[in-house]
């Protein structure tokens, strides 16, 4: 096991790390920009490094003062979080060259997944099922007509580095194709440094569905069951919930089987994530996240498995400590990503938490790093914290989250909490009816506009 774990993130999920590691009796180094001195995280870590100025590729993106920062302190392993350089092949590489052990996976599975087209290829030769479209990247505008017309109007244009929604474009026809193709590709360029774009059939209504996967490299896999990430506001996911409201034990059980089975084959190590589109009952394949994701709580609050615990283990090199059947999914729990932001319009509003009571009692769970007095710099996502709620139904789960929303108070900055008082009291998600487009559609209908 490690004697000590760099984590190579800040906020919530470096808290996270910490714990875990903490409960493993493994050492911790914070790091942290000059702009967060003052953060939870370097005040709960054993040790802590400031590794440059306020903007990320100065510091949480500083793969030098990283690894610097290793060799100072004498850290044997780096979690890396989400974010930042979770899924950087290179820094994998570079980490493991200085004798540290990366917490993630293997980087030809980060490099692997981080191609879209690739990705896609590679889950299909796996027997994952996939959205019909171009076998491979996209060039000519004829061949883009040819594939358009095979898999059936609409299609999506997307990018092979693609990342957060971006270069991505609908067409409806054959004259809407030249345009989508065009415009997808320059953003693509622009936005990844890589005009690659390859086809895919438009789903309309679909749902957000994704599947929690841990492997331990040596060919043991498993599952651990769905999230439903469908409530989505350009892309990002703000409400997650399991068990999906749309999927019966039957269906979890045939694609989280098809899942395992692909990890194993692959000899994946650690933990991942395999999105899916849902529609009509069939399940379409659309990246694989190679590592922990923001929405893990809700996973690990039904199947009671501390997530970066195994993660760490097996990083380490032990043996996956649990079987398929060792993973029992109790009761429903949701999760409420709580920005700091205009409730109604978004915009984000750092500045100093003048208050701050979290919600409690049984079945609440906050993963935050705010404090009260503490201010939120400018600099980085406005992720304030995560409110996740248990309980034995999805319907005491709402009950619960209703209760434990209108306990929390956060004073001095503007928080989306309103949103999710709102959200928590809407028929269609009291009913666990939406597709991913529901929550644009509620916004732009004014469902916030008399709010916050
Ligand atoms: P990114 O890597 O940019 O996040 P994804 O492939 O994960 O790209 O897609 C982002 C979002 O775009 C999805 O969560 C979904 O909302 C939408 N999307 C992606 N592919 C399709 C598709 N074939 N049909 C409809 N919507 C899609």
């Amino acid at each position: 096991m490690f004697d000590k774990i760099l984590i190579a993130n800040r906020g919530e999920i470096a808290l996270r790390v910490l714990r875990a590691a903490k409960e493993l009796g493994i050492a911790t180094v914070a790091v942290h920009s000059t702009a967060d001195a003052d953060a939870m995280h370097v005040r709960l870590a054993d040790e802590s490094v400031c590794i440059g100025p306020p903007a990320a590729r100065d510091s949480y993106l500083n793969i030098p003062a990283l690894v610097s920062a290793c060799e100072i302190t004498g850290a044997d392993a780096i979690h890396p979080g989400y974010g930042f350089l979770s899924e950087n092949a290179r820094f994998a590489d570079i980490v493991a060259d200085h004798n540290i052990t990366f917490i993630g996976p293997k980087p030809e599975h980060i490099r692997l997944m981080g191609d879209k087209i690739e990705a896609k290829r590679t889950a299909k030769r796996l027997g994952i099922p996939v959205v019909p479209g171009s076998e491979g990247g996209v060039t000519d505008g004829s061949e883009a007509k040819r594939i358009a017309a095979e898999i059936g109007y609409p299609v999506l244009v997307k990018a092979a580095a693609g990342g957060g929604g971006r270069g991505m474009k609908v067409a409806r026809s054959e004259d809407e194709l030249s345009v989508a193709l065009q415009t997808a590709s320059t953003e693509a360029k622009a936005a990844f440094g890589d005009d690659a774009v390859y086809l895919e059939k438009y789903l309309e209504k679909p749902r957000h569905i994704e599947i929690q996967v841990l492997g331990d490299g040596k060919g043991n896999a498993i599952h651990l069951g769905e999230r439903d990430c469908s409530l989505q506001r350009r892309h990002q996911k703000v409400w997650e919930e399991s068990p999906s409201p749309a999927l019966n034990a039957a269906q979890r059980a045939r694609i989280g089987g098809i899942v395992a089975k692909a990890m194993q084959e692959m000899q994946y190590l650690g933990v991942g994530t395999i999105e899916f589109l849902y529609e009509n009952g069939e399940f379409y394949f659309i990246e694989m996240n190679t590592r922990i994701q923001v929405e893990h709580p809700v996973t690990e609050m039904i199947t009671g498995i501390d997530l970066i615990n195994e993660q760490i283990k097996v990083a380490a090199g032990s043996p996956l400590s649990l079987r398929q059947e060792d993973v029992r999914i109790e009761g429903h729990a949701i999760e409420c990503r709580i920005n700091a932001e205009h409730p109604a319009t978004f915009r984000p509003s750092p500045g100093t938490v003048t208050y701050f009571h979290p919600p409690g009692g049984l079945g609440v769970r906050v993963d935050s790093a705010v404090y009260q007095g503490y201010t939120i710099p400018p600099y980085y996502d406005s992720l304030v914290g995560k409110l996740i709620v248990h309980a034995r139904s999805r319907d005491e789960c709402m009950l619960r989250l209703r209760r434990a929303i209108d306990e929390f108070v956060i004073g001095g900055i503007e928080t989306t909490l309103p949103l999710f008082s709102t959200l928590v009291r809407n028929p269609d998600i009291q009913n666990g009816q939406y597709d991913i487009h529901w929550l644009e559609k509620f916004l732009a209908a004014g469902g916030m506009e008399n709010v916050g």
